[in-house]
């Protein structure tokens, strides 16, 4: 049986500054890189798909994995800290019945479903296999990268891409070995290479880019939208429209606490001396649990109650930035991030003036925003109800949330 290990634990870091936690999850053509790329590898000769990720995205493959039928991803693991030790551990979740192993970047969305069955085919004949492509410039070879030291002849070069498939056996032998002498290989051929083993060439395309800088992701879009790159994904006008409209949402917040004796008050991450605080589970930052519930709804994750329990005793007098930390991690997860922020305390004693810059600054760093984007406001109540006899802080807060619609 054929089983493909697609690595995609790289954060894509030579993107640039990108909005989604990875450049696998980037929208291409109205979807996630990596869809296309699971889609490419729905071949009836592979079996089974093992999906290599960042450690803190497991949730969030498995989730597009689900929502976009990507039926033969059978496992989703975290990756190592290269791409070879992805591909190591992705060999060793396989059970042994997968006697043949096809290997594919997460970041090569536009191979085409020939390719990948071309190069399966030639691994039948000879154990291993890589796609490439004539080099169509001149490659000249540099010792200092000031002076030329020679021309490549060019007629020998090949560029190697992936997929590359091999018997499953010895690409493990290989992996372990390498693995213990600290050899370090940019592909899988090149293990196969260093112990004497043929690889056959497959002539692959050269639309089957790597996404690694940012003009590959526009090359890589036109070349989606003409027909030249990828398998033809059933779009409707709608869809196709979607990915250029990034998704917005909002959300709004309320919490009230309670003020008495023996507690410190904590309002937007910032100490306020005063001479009663907030009674809560947590340090019953007002402010911040306004903030958390507009977050959440924003990207329809519900409320905190639902994520922080206050009969959960590690909750008990945890700092509310930590709390906003999870939450942010959550939103990330899911693609999204934060435009702006917008929060009113109401309170009728202390004055809060004094406190708002360090608020605003607290609230932006746990936020990944600009403080720019981060807006705190004190009103009182004119002594009215239980905010103005001084009984206890209200506060409510707005956000507004930029993500992709996955
Ligand atoms: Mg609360």
């Amino acid at each position: 049986m054929f089983a493909a290990i697609v690595p995609a634990a790289g954060k894509g870091t030579r993107m640039g500054p990108i909005s989604v936690p990875s450049k696998q999850l980037l929208p291409l053509g109205g979807i996630p890189v990596i869809v296309h790329t699971l889609r490419a590898l729905d071949v009836p000769e592979i079996d089974a798909v093992v999906l290599v990720v960042p450690h803190d995205l497991v949730d969030t493959f498995q989730m597009l994995t689900k929502k976009y039928n990507c039926g033969k991803v059978k496992w989703v693991i975290p990756g190592g800290n290269s791409r070879q030790e992805s591909v190591r551990l992705g060999l060793k979740i396989l059970p042994p019945e997968y006697a043949y192993v096809l290997i594919h970047d997460g970041g090569r969305p536009l191979v085409s479903k020939e390719t990948v069955r071309a190069c399966i085919r030639s691994t039948y004949e000879t154990g291993a296999a890589a796609v490439g492509v004539p080099v169509k410039d001149t490659i000249k070879s540099s010792l200092d990268g000031r002076c030329v030291k020679e021309t490549l002849p060019r007629e020998l070069l090949w560029q190697i891409q992936t997929p590359q498939a091999f018997a499953r056996k010895p690409l493990e032998e290989w992996h372990e070995a390498a693995a213990e002498q600290g050899l370090t290989v940019t592909d899988d051929a090149a293990l196969a290479e260093a112990n004497g083993y043929p690889v056959r060439l497959v002539r692959g395309e050269y639309s089957n880019l790597k996404l690694t800088t940012p003009e590959d992701l526009v090359l890589a879009e036109a070349l989606l939208h003409h027909g030249l790159g990828g398998e033809a994904v059933a779009q409707s006008p709608v869809d196709r429209n979607r990915a250029h409209i990034p998704a917005f949402r909002t959300g709004i917040g309320y919490d009230v606490h309670q003020l008495g004796p023996g507690r410190k008050l904590v309002l937007g991450g910032v100490e306020v001396p005063y001479e009663l605080g907030l009674i809560g589970h947590s340090d019953a930052d007002v402010a911040l649990h306004a903030l958390m519930d507009a977050l959440l709804g924003a990207a329809g994750l519900g409320d905190i109650g639902r994520h922080f329990p206050d009969t959960d005793p590690r909750y008990q007098g945890v700092s509310s930035l930590k709390l906003l930390d999870n939450v942010m991690e959550l939103l990330s997860n899911g693609g999204y991030r934060v435009v702006n922020i917008d929060i009113t305390i109401v309170a009728q004693r202390p004055k809060l003036a004094p406190y708002i810059d360090a608020m605003r600054e607290t609230t932006a760093s746990v936020c990944r925003v600009d403080v720019a984007n981060v807006n705190y406001k004190a009103t009182t109540t004119e002594g009215l109800g239980f905010v103005g006899e001084g009984r206890a802080i209200a506060a409510y807060a707005a956000c507004l949330l930029h993500g992709y619609n996955w």
